[in-house]
């Protein structure tokens, strides 16, 4: 019955949305520029790390580059982000862990990803679906609201969120539920003040909390 639900929920935001995607910009062909851009993407918005990364990936080009550099070298190409000293820190850290543990490659074992600095659990399941087009859902604040205003969990902590919504979708479907749901909650299910009128699922969304 709630997976049934569910599956409406993200047909009808789906077909509202259905450009939603990843908004963050890295070649595709280089898993190393997405986990960079995750990571600079923490407190503050993907247009601002997009303004960023162009300089950023001209000047360290390769995870090897970002490796043989030093925070302070980075840090003027990121520090109109908040906490860009400690990201550029990271940065260096992660880059120096996956040249001398993982031979240069991001691990695409999820465990092996939360190892390096600076990636969480949300990050490394943006990192895995996105970048090795594997099933997970990334639980942001936006996939998280949503998620719980549609009744389709109740629980706040991202990891639980992240259990119950991989239940309620086929696995197939969860990188789509997690880009569908960012967009709608960047858009139309705004935190302070959902604009439910224009909600493709006004009619049935249980408006939870709202
Ligand atoms: S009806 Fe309102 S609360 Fe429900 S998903 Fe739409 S915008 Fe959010």
């Amino acid at each position: 019955m709630l997976a049934a639900k569910a599956l409406y929920f993200l047909d009808s935001i789906s077909a509202y949305f259905p450009d939603a995607k990843i908004e963050l910009c890295f070649n595709p062909k280089d898993p190393w520029q997405l986990l960079v851009a995750v990571c600079l993407s923490a407190q503050t918005t993907d247009k601002a790390v997009n303004k960023v990364t162009p300089a950023l990936f001209e000047a360290y080009p390769s995870v090897q580059k970002f490796a043989l550099a030093t925070p302070e070298q980075i840090e003027p190409y990121v520090k109109t982000l908040g906490f860009f000293r400690n990201k550029a820190k990271n940065l260096v850290l992660a880059a120096r862990k996956i040249t001398q543990d993982f031979g240069g490659k991001i691990p695409k074992e999820r465990a092996l990803l939360e190892t390096i600095p600076g990636v969480g659990p949300k990050s490394a399941a943006v990192i895995i679906a996105n970048a090795f087009g594997m099933p997970a859902i990334a639980v942001d604040t936006h996939v998280g609201r949503v998620a719980r205003r549609l009744g389709l969990t109740k629980n706040q902590d991202p990891s639980k969120v992240e259990a119950d919504l991989t239940k309620l979708f086929p696995k197939e479907r969860l990188l789509e539920a997690h880009h569908v749901f960012i967009f709608h909650g960047r858009r139309i299910c705004h935190a302070r003040k959902p604009n439910c009128p224009e909600c493709p699922v006004n009619k049935k969304c249980p408006k939870i909390g709202v």
